[in-house]
């Protein structure tokens, strides 16, 4: 899409003026999907860490924080003091490691903070840990702000909250319900996938996950599933079999994820977090390889997630709003 039509569509979302501050807000009875970062630990350049956005009514609320999440947002120009609240799938460190860029910028004098609230987090056991390090390593940062009129002291707090053990209905406010729900990422317990309902609309976010029966019965004829998937080409998997299988028996490989779009069916499904293994001289799979073996598993209706790639859903149906090229090169802010 061109960059004029991409303005067009944010222009397109009513805006609420909120004091000084501007909060664009979904259309009533529509949401809005983004893949700010469909990267995993592996560094690279076109997949930044996980993160999606689930812009609801008039919530925007953030599913993980991988690295570069802050980015991604100026450049579609959702400011950090619009979140209302983010959720952590677990506490691998690729879901988390944006976070502490989020909280320490919130709250700052420029066109991406002012936030003047503690920031919101829902995550798993070891969330607390994780609030109180970070503001803890930017005590002195805090302070030094605090005496410069950089930053406010409840700005400076992060309001954490456990997801339930087993899972459930973690948030439901002006209509957007947040339900929690275990997947199976191996070793690493707990990890929760994330249900969004509104306006009889539904998106699943499979979170880091194998197969997982809970995430079928969640994810049933959902308008959207976002789900991970893990691969290393045909070659990688002949040479090092071992190394490949370690990552496939805790992520979904090209046959489970075909096996769950095939039990669930959703209107659209998007590929996001998508671990691309490497080792010696041998790359990683290409997109055209990825999409080859998923089609191989499954005939319904889904792509390959891009970052700034969003879905907007509405009576109407889910609707692909492919990313700009251009946006991830260009500052939106105007220059005098
Ligand atoms: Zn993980």
């Amino acid at each position: 899409m061109k960059n004029g039509s991409f303005r067009l569509a944010i222009g397109l979302c009513t805006t609420i003026f909120m004091g000084m501050n501007t909060v664009n807000a979904a259309p009533e009875g529509e949401m809005k999907v983004t893949l700010l970062g469909t990267g995993t630990p592996i560094v690279n350049i076109n997949r930044f860490g996980m993160s999606t956005l689930v812009e609801a009514g008039n919530q925007k609320l953030l599913f993980d924080v991988g690295r570069g999440a802050v980015i991604r947002l100026h450049q579609i120009q959702v400011p950090l003091r619009d979140i209302n609240s983010i959720f952590f799938t677990h506490m691998h460190s690729d879901h988390l490691t944006g976070f502490p860029d989020l909280y320490a910028s919130a709250p700052l004098p420029t066109d991406d903070g002012h936030s003047k609230t503690p920031i919101s987090i829902y995550g798993p056991v070891g969330i607390d840990n994780f609030a109180r390090g970070i503001e803890k390593a930017f005590t002195a940062n805090n302070e030094i702000r605090l005496k410069g009129g950089e930053t406010n002291e409840p700005a400076t707090k992060i309001s954490d909250h456990f997801l339930p053990q087993k899972g459930g209905v973690v948030y439901d406010k002006d209509g957007v319900k947040v339900t929690a729900f275990l997947v199976d990422h191996g070793h690493v317990e707990p990890a929760y996938g994330f249900r969004i309902d509104y306006a009889g609309h539904a998106v699943v976010l499979s979170g880091d996950t194998t197969y997982s029966s809970n995430l079928v019965k969640q994810a049933k004829g959902v308008d959207l599933l976002v789900h991970s998937l893990s691969i290393g080409s045909r070659e990688l998997e002949k040479a090092y079999p071992d190394y490949v299988q370690h990552f496939y028996s805790y992520l979904a490989n090209t046959e489970k994820l075909g096996q769950v779009l095939n039990e669930t069916k959703p209107k659209d499904a998007v590929i996001s977090h998508i671990s691309l293994y490497s080792k010696g001289n041998i790359g990683r799979a290409s997109e055209k390889e990825i999409l080859s073996r998923v089609s191989e598993n499954y005939k319904g209706k889904f792509l390959l997630g891009q970052d700034l790639m969003s879905f907007v859903i509405n009576d109407k149906g889910v609707t692909r709003v492919a990313y700009d090229p251009n946006i991830r090169q260009f500052e939106p802010i105007k220059q005098n």
